[in-house]
């Protein structure tokens, strides 16, 4: 069977299998979710050892991504295979226009995504960013890691290889999304308009955008992680945010832990911001302090303040301790294991609130 074939029955299985999360009663239907807790939390060492595969994803939009992850690392007993078809869920969401198919589009009118996939045992990773007409950029990303020499294929030449491993082009600008677009390109035009006549470069909107980041621990204490976006709305063409870049938007230390960012990919990738969270762990930090160190180290360094910063991490260490902290309140994350799924709010750093997620901001 086809490479291209085989996904798109895997795809097509995990995305049902979703939808019958969803729909079903069974442990993992939303009727069934744990129940959000109104405000962060950290958890206890190894509370949930005998429930793994753990994964722990950004935003609520994570959650039917975190149960599809665990069915699949269930039923396939690969957790590669379990972050890349759970990461499918979020991507085949149209109605998500942070990430996948009904992206918000670059500048240009064209959707460019960005993905990364780590794998904790053997330190590999794959990434693929500003790739257009592929509808799973996190597929491309692992191909890269597993079918080449290297870590990172970039746009025309991302998309050619692709194609070569039989994944199929697909238009990603959904009518909705191109009809924004053209309102944005005429309220650009008339800014512009105004703005010559007082001397003012336009401001660039920098409201909407989001991540599915996600991280995996198996029974056998291995971590995993992967990470795909559309990015920034309105984008430069050719911009490339955090969250291809390994260390930025993703990273998976496997002795010691893995964490993930959404927000605004530049002030994440000025810090490298995902390392620096592993790196809190490994200094002794839990989870949620050392997203809590990272974000106010990264603070302390940056001219800009604490409220225009916009970053959010997740993390997990090795003995299955999670949380999640950001800048401003309103991030909230999902998890799920073999028992059910939740979604938690993020530990706040200031009193800024962010709106809805999913690139919907305003
Ligand atoms: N970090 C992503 C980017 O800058 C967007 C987000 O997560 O909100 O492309």
């Amino acid at each position: 069977m086809s490479i291209n074939r085989r996904r798109f029955i895997q795809r097509s299985a995990c995305i049902s299998a979703a939808g019958a999360f969803l729909g079903s009663s069974g442990s993992f239907s939303s009727s069934s979710v744990i129940g959000r807790t109104t405000a962060w939390q950290e958890s206890s060492p190894n509370s949930r050892n005998d429930k793994r595969p753990f994964f722990i994803a950004t935003w609520p939009f994570g959650k039917l991504s975190c149960e599809a992850a665990v069915k699949v690392a269930l039923e396939s007993g690969s957790m590669l295979d379990a972050i890349e078809q759970g990461i499918w869920v979020t991507e085949s969401d149209v109605k998500n226009a942070s990430v996948g198919i009904g992206g918000i589009p670059n500048a240009a009118g064209q959707v460019e995504l960005d993905a990364c996939i780590m794998s904790g045992p053997d330190h590999n990773a794959g990434s693929v960013a500003a790739i257009q007409d592929i509808l799973h950029p996190i597929s491309v990303a692992r191909l890269v890691m597993e079918k080449t020499p290297h870590v990172m294929l970039v746009g025309g030449g991302a998309k050619q290889f692709a194609l070569q491993h039989g994944l199929e082009s697909t238009p990603l600008l959904t009518d909705n999304q191109k009809a924004r677009w053209e309102k944005w390109k005429q309220d650009q035009e008339s800014k512009r308009q105004d703005e010559s006549q007082s001397n003012k470069s336009p401001k660039i909107d920098q409201d909407n955008h989001d991540t599915i980041a996600m991280l995996g621990l198996d029974s056998k204490g291995d971590l995993f992680g992967g990470c795909s976006t559309s990015g920034w709305g309105y984008k430069i063409p050719g911009r490339v945010g955090d969250s291809p870049i390994i260390g930025s938007g993703l990273y998976v230390d496997n002795s010691v832990g893995a964490a993930g960012a959404t927000g605004l990919g530049e002030n994440v990738m000025r810090h490298c911001g995902s390392f620096l969270v592993v790196e809190m762990m490994r200094n002794g930090a839990s989870p949620t302090e050392a997203c809590e160190r990272a974000v106010n180290r990264i603070a302390e360094l940056d001219p800009k303040n604490l409220n225009n910063l916009d970053i959010n991490f997740i993390a997990l260490n090795k003995n299955g301790q999670y949380g999640a902290a950001g800048t401003s309140r309103g991030f909230r994350y999902a998890i799920a294991d073999r028992e059910g799924s939740e979604v938690l709010d993020a530990k706040a750093l200031s009193e800024k609130s962010i709106g809805p997620e999913g690139g919907n901001r305003k």
